[in-house]
């Protein structure tokens, strides 16, 4: 008898059996020429879609000239993607990294060391949310505190209080003598796609002011563009102290950046934090480029257009449908499909990958719809035929 030999990936996923061999727009083709409509977009990573041709050009044209030199020197488009994004939003400057866990890593550090310098070198601790999603890291796990992704990892990182979403009273009770921070996703991903209520972010930014802590935002899923402004927390016209973003940052090329203002980015100097392939010129480029369309007048008026039509077509289907989804979530083209008691949403999932269409799994039994920012209105359509086909057969079962 011969036992199956192992897979030589570690089998940290569930995968499906697909595999795609190119894209193009909203499009996903498989080598024997099947095509899905991407609304999972990577998990909303591939905000432009798949080889728009003005990244491929970025990529390609610095792929020809420097791939790489370290943060021992000037990296020019590191410093022009860095104004060009503080010049978009609250921050006065840029830390560059690879990922969105190292996004909030840097946030999570820069805390303790605002503290330390400035504030008062007591407080360390953070006060993050229940349902929230951070990263995979040690102490984004544990800034996350969800138990199901814990499990086996003890001991805990220590520094992490957590409360229930868009719960104020609860945060105003858990802040004490150690508080540090306050970090939260604006619209939670992973947990569910629940958006914060904007009283509450702005009460956040009350509870802050009031004892001397700083407030960061997790925009690693929300941000650029997503939910049609740049920052999902622009929509609560909160100004925050830190934020990460990662995800739709670099189109599809790995890449991550944690913002802050000069008072807190301040407590780091040469020596306080590093990375080797942060800020590398092929993200720098591709992350520049990126900006050239997002940052383009037209461009969030259009998201917002195309989002509008996308939720009124999800209405509907909540009123046909009411035994396949049971509510609506998130904002913008961030949005999730809570299915009904007795629907599962991996399922459901599956089943609307089986008639062409790409969504993702979140918490709380919901499935998250994250088209390409460039999606059209036609695509919607589609996307909506091919929910009401599965949703038509979740109710006869
Ligand atoms: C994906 C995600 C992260 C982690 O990003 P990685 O690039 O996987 O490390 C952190 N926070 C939020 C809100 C995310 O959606």
């Amino acid at each position: 008898m011969t036992a199956q030999k192992p897979s030589s990936l570690m089998q940290t996923y569930a995968r499906s059996e697909l595999a795609f061999e190119r894209g193009e727009g909203a499009y996903l083709f498989t080598a024997d020429g099947r095509r899905f409509l991407d609304f999972a977009s990577g998990i909303a990573v591939t905000a432009l879609g798949h080889s728009h041709p003005h990244l491929v050009k970025a990529l390609v044209d610095q792929a020809q000239k420097l791939w790489h030199t370290s943060n021992l020197y000037q990296v020019p488009g590191q410093t022009r993607l860095a104004e060009r994004l503080t010049a978009a939003t609250f921050a006065d400057q840029a830390f560059f990294a690879n990922s969105g866990a190292e996004a909030i890593e840097c946030g999570l550090k820069l805390i303790r060391k605002y503290q330390d310098d400035f504030g008062d070198p007591a407080r360390y601790r953070v006060i993050a949310f229940e349902g929230s999603f951070h990263g995979r890291t040690l102490s984004t796990l544990a800034a996350a505190g969800n138990e199901k992704y814990l499990k086996g990892y003890a001991p805990v990182v220590d520094g992490f209080d957590h409360c229930a979403f868009n719960n104020l009273n609860e945060v105003r009770a858990k802040v004490g003598p150690e508080t540090a921070a306050i970090m939260i996703e604006p619209v939670q991903g992973e947990g569910g796609m629940r958006a914060a209520d904007i009283d509450f972010l702005q009460g956040l930014r009350k509870v802050c002011d009031e004892f001397g802590l700083l407030l960061m935002f997790d925009e690693v899923q929300s941000g650029v563009g997503r939910t049609g402004k740049f920052f999902a927390h622009e929509w609560a016209g909160v100004s925050p102290d830190i934020v990460a973003t990662a995800k739709g940052i670099g189109g599809g090329f790995p890449m991550g950046v944690c913002l802050a203002s000069n008072k807190v980015a301040a407590a780091f100097g040469p020596g306080s934090h590093g990375t080797t392939f942060g800020g590398n010129p092929l993200a720098m480029a591709v992350g520049n480029a990126v900006l050239d369309i997002i940052l383009a007048e037209d461009f969030l008026p259009a998201v917002n257009k195309v989002s509008a039509h996308l939720d009124a077509h999800i209405d509907e289907l909540l009123r046909r449908f009411p035994g396949a989804f049971e509510a609506k979530r998130g904002k913008g083209l961030m949005r999730g499909l809570k299915c009904a008691n007795g629907v599962v949403n991996t399922e459901m999932v599956e089943s609307l990958r089986g008639v062409g269409l790409l969504t993702v799994g979140a918490a709380d039994n919901t499935i998250r719809l994250l088209p390409p920012l460039i999606v059209t209105a036609a695509e919607i359509d589609s996307a909506i035929d091919m929910l009401a086909a599965v949703a038509a057969q979740a109710k006869a079962a």
